[in-house]
């Protein structure tokens, strides 16, 4: 039996699964490639704490304390390898020089984006960047309560859905959280991992390899430009046709339409986000390499935030200045978003990036252009 009457309002986060005592609920993919909750009901024993761990409604924390900065790593290096300026990992070294745990999203040799836990700070560094797919999260939340047992420090990152998850199947097992740290990510809406796998698919086929690295974002076209690469067969390409279906929002999860969390009441001590216009605000600051905005939410958030203030490059901003479209309001889903997927049904990946992906002639040209004028250079 589906625990999901209606897709809008299941994030996927897992934590009915997790919590359910008689392991009767199990996360299966729907035909678009996202997460939902199935119990098997002769496992069931109705004690109903699949719906009171569920955390997918919006908060109202008050806002008095919250404080607002812009930030940037001051190693160019780490900043490279992360999406906007680095914040999270400054966060997480703090966390790993003192022998603590972070969780965070890896995408692995198989292109399959997941969580991971990290002790080591070669491990924090393949949690940096964005993947701009839903991540699975199945079997973390227990790894994250077995360290907060064992008296270790932690930081959880992820989605604001992601973060609320965890807090509910922490509280429903009354685990003591006074050493974990949140941080939640301002978000656009996740796309299917099926589209993503596709299109790797696609690609491997197209070039007769494998991929050995795929980065959603490459910051060495700069920080204000959306192009993925990937490696394959030692040759980095470049392209925007993931980037391109991404921003369609045709392929984001039903429920981010509805996401309970799109405004400034935050499930996480601290949220980051890409710190978009700071421009106008702050000439100078952003030299197109990232810089995060950083909303500091609560008083945990506050002693972490000034552990390592001195590290990295700030200035207090005011909300305004702070502000991203997805801290108002949540994306909107197209009304076309139906026929998206009957296409695809039909015709598969490549009908839905010819018909929705901008995938012509003249775009193919100009990337194979690129790539062969990067290779000329040698980047
Ligand atoms: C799906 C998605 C949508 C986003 N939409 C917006 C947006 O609308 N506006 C905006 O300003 N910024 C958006 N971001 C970017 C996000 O705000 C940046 O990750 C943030 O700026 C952090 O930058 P950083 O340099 O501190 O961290 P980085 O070093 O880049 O670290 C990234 C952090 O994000 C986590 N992460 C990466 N991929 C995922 C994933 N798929 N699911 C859960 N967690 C993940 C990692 O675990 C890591 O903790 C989005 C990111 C994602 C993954």
């Amino acid at each position: 039996m589906k625990l999901v009457k209606d897709k809008e309002k299941c994030c996927g986060c897992s934590a009915c699964a997790e919590r359910c005592p008689a392991k009767a609920i199990t996360m299966t993919v729907d035909e678009e490639g996202f997460y939902y909750p199935v119990i098997n009901e002769d496992n069931c024993t109705d004690c109903g704490l699949c719906l009171k761990v569920c955390r997918n409604t919006p908060l109202d924390n008050g806002l008095q304390n919250q404080k607002y900065y812009a930030v940037k790593s001051r190693s160019v290096a780490d900043r490279m390898r992360s999406r906007s300026g680095g914040f999270f990992f400054e966060l997480a070294k703090q966390i790993i020089n003192d022998n603590g745990a972070v969780y965070g999203v890896v995408m692995e040799v198989d292109c399959h984006v997941r969580y991971k836990r990290a002790a080591t700070l070669e491990e924090v560094k393949l949690m940096q960047g964005s993947k701009y797919v839903e991540s699975d999260i199945l079997g973390i939340y227990p790894y994250v309560e077995n360290d907060l047992k064992d008296g270790l420090r932690v930081i959880f990152s992820g989605t604001a859905c992601q973060v609320a998850g965890l807090y509910g199947y922490l509280s429903l097992k009354k685990v003591d959280q006074s050493r974990l740290v949140t941080i939640d990510i301002v978000c656009h809406g996740v796309p299917s991992r099926k589209v993503l796998e596709d299109y790797i698919r696609f690609a491997e086929k197209k070039y007769k390899g494998r991929i050995e690295a795929f980065n959603f974002r490459d910051k060495s076209f700069g920080w204000n430009t959306h192009v993925e690469t990937y490696i394959i067969n030692g040759k980095k390409r470049a392209r925007k046709n993931y980037t391109n279906l991404f921003y369609t929002n045709l392929c984001l999860r039903p429920s981010c339409g509805n996401c309970a969390f799109a405004s400034y009441q935050r499930p996480a001590d601290i949220t980051i986000a890409d710190f978009w216009g700071l421009n106008e605000k702050l000439e100078g600051f952003d030299d197109n390499k990232g810089v995060s905005a950083v909303i500091v939410n609560t008083q945990k958030g506050t002693n972490a935030f000034d552990a390592i203030k001195d590290c990295v490059d700030i200035h207090e901003v005011d909300k305004e200045t702070c502000s991203q479209p997805n801290l108002h309001k949540p994306t909107k889903i197209p009304a076309n978003r139906a026929e998206f997927w009957k296409v695809y049904k039909e015709k598969g990946f490549m009908g839905v990036m010819k018909a929705y992906g901008r995938y012509d002639l003249l775009r193919r040209i100009k990337w194979h252009l690129i790539d062969f004028r990067k290779i000329k250079n040698n980047r």
